[in-house]
């Protein structure tokens, strides 16, 4: 069983990205800037966009975080995003979700502009991933793709079950590997919350990507020997032994899995590590896109 470690490869892509940065600077040009915006206080959406942020220090892109309170009106975030939009500095912005109730999380993302949607949500580039044309593929599934392309994992002619239909992530993990395309070629089954013979489909998956949010859900039992396991689950369930009162869960149960896994993703420090990393990916592409 080999694991597949997000950590590991997701420093390797931020050193990499540092030095393209490196290169930018000595050709005299600029460096990439990426904003983020932030409304409220939760605490899960505080640790990403703080995350986010660190990341842009450590390979030396610039950086801006918007902090808006809870009560911020749609009009006034609608606003903020169209300075974001029109601001040259900025390559690339993300708007952390989710939004506080009062907000449509959906007009939110339609204003962002398609060329600075670094997050990939706009219907624009979810439209051109869809055609496999050049785009910023959502964070989550393009580090997925990443993983499985530096792990040389083989996904060609694979049936892939994809537990999950949202849209940042099991809709695109499933487009991404049905396409043509590295990491790609396989035959794809998505399965959601409404699927009957879940076990039936998960006992003939070569690859599964667990992305329904509910901790530990995936058990040995219902995998076969040799599964690549994609664990994209991040839940905080309440553990009174840590300091800080919860720990992070993945959707797989690590303990039973890993006996039949021949790859699998830990949870901390596999797919989400290299969600901020692609994230970064994406400005970097936009800066040079100009
Ligand atoms: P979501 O709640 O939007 O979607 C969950 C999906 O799971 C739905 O499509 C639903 O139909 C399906 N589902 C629910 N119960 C099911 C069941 N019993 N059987 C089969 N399918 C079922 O969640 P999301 O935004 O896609 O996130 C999923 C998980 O991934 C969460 O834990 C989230 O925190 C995590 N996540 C992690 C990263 C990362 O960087 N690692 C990024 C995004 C989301």
């Amino acid at each position: 069983m080999v694991i597949l470690d997000g950590k590991k490869t997701s420093t390797d892509l931020k050193n990499e990205i540092a030095e393209a940065v490196k290169q930018l600077k000595a050709q005299g040009k600029k460096v990439p800037h990426l904003a983020a915006v932030l409304v409220g206080t939760d605490g899960a959406s505080m640790t990403y966009v703080s995350s986010k942020v660190k990341a842009c220090e450590l390979v030396g892109f610039n950086s801006t975080l918007i902090e808006l309170p809870e009560e911020t009106s749609e009009e006034k975030l609608l606003q903020e995003i169209s300075k974001l939009n029109n601001d040259i500095d900025i390559d690339g912005f993300i708007v952390q979700l989710p939004l506080p109730k009062h907000i449509d999380e959906q007009k939110v993302i339609m204003a962002v502009h398609p060329d600075k949607d670094v997050d990939g949500f706009h219907p624009v580039n979810v439209g051109k991933l869809t055609l496999n044309l050049p785009t910023f593929i959502s964070a989550t599934p393009y580090g997925i793709m990443e993983l499985l392309e530096r792990y040389n994992v083989e996904t060609s002619g694979k049936h892939v079950v994809v537990i999950g239909r949202s849209n940042i992530v099991g809709r695109p993990m499933s487009i991404l590997m049905s396409q043509k395309r590295k990491a790609g070629d396989a035959t794809v089954t998505v399965a959601h919350s409404r699927t009957k013979n879940l076990k039936e489909l998960t006992l003939q998956a070569d690859i599964i990507v667990a992305a329904l949010g509910i901790p530990e859900f995936l058990k040995g039992d219902i995998v076969k020997e040799g599964t690549v396991i994609i664990d994209v689950g991040i839940t905080r369930v309440d553990d009174t032994t840590k300091k800080r009162g919860y720990r992070i869960a993945g959707d797989v149960d690590f303990e039973t899995v890993s006996k039949k896994a021949s790859y699998i993703t830990p949870v901390p420090g596999g797919v989400g590590p290299m969600t901020i990393a692609m994230l970064l990916k994406n400005t970097l592409q936009a800066c040079q896109n100009k």
